[in-house]
């Protein structure tokens, strides 16, 4: 059994043999001619002097962050691409983007909780598990999720949608933002629509989760009818808010996510 220790690259030593992810400051390592990003652990960092700067076993394959100075050309002569995740994600198998949205998720954490909340001593970790332990004041700390909402209001054959300032031009989503503490998930749905766009909503009913390491958000989706008000858009959270007829709508978040497959759910009835 693995035992709490300060990471270091020597454990790794014995996971020679074992297929990784590697993940860059810009991307996920790819085998270019395989097309895919699981590559042999030890044979890789040799040849790309990749310097490891955390490792978590996740399912029997090393998750890594490293460091790698080689220049795109010399990568590609080597056979290896960096993808941005976002398009990776978009073009990858279920389990593919499963496992790296759990792998970019903790490496992101990871990087944030190198230090105890409450006493400031190096936190240690098991080279298999997600938390993190403080010996010094015996505290347990596990990787962080921020709850949020999202919901498409439906009114007859017209659907919500609205965008944020941060969102690519021409874009628009379904209403979303974070739960309060204190909140139900339900609670927060009515509340954010409420503020976002002033109209209550009726018939809210579950639609699916998913966790979106950007940077760390658990999203619960929700489909809801409109119930009454006008709209009436807060432009400290959204820039526009519109009703789209369901043959002439926007640009639409890419497929992996859960906002298009809960638009989709609508609109590809
Ligand atoms: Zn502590």
């Amino acid at each position: 059994m693995s035992e709490y220790l300060t990471f270091n690259v020597q454990q790794l030593e014995k996971y020679a043999s074992y297929f990784a992810l590697f993940f860059t400051k810009e991307g996920i390592l790819v085998n270019a001619e395989k097309q895919t990003p699981l590559i042999s652990f030890a044979s890789t960092q040799i040849m790309l002097n990749a310097q490891i700067e955390a490792a978590y076993l996740c399912h029997a394959v090393l998750i890594v962050r490293c460091k790698i100075t080689l220049s795109e050309e010399q990568l590609l002569s080597l056979g290896f691409r960096v993808f941005a995740i976002r398009p990776f994600l978009a073009q990858a198998s279920t389990h593919l983007r499963q496992l790296t949205l759990k792998a970019y998720h903790w490496l992101n954490w990871d990087k944030q909780s190198c230090y105890c909340g409450q006493c400031g001593s190096p936190l240690k970790r098991k080279i298999d598990a997600t938390d993190k332990w403080c010996d010094n004041c015996q505290s347990a700390f596990f990787p962080r999720f921020s709850p949020a909402i999202m919901v498409l209001i439906q009114r007859e054959n017209e659907i919500l949608l609205a965008r944020s300032k941060h969102f690519a031009p021409g874009m628009y989503s379904a209403i979303a933002g974070f739960i309060d503490i204190g909140e139900t998930a339900e609670v927060a749905v009515h509340r954010e629509v409420h503020e976002e766009v002033g109209i209550y909503i009726s018939h809210l009913k579950y639609f699916s989760s998913q966790t979106w390491p950007f940077p760390d958000s658990f999203m619960i989706a929700f489909k809801a009818h409109y119930a009454s008000g006008d709209l009436k858009i807060d432009d400290n959270e959204i820039e526009d808010a519109r009703w789209f007829s369901l043959d002439a709508l926007p640009n639409l978040p890419s497929r992996p996510s859960i906002a298009r497959r809960l638009i989709d759910s609508v609109t590809k009835k």
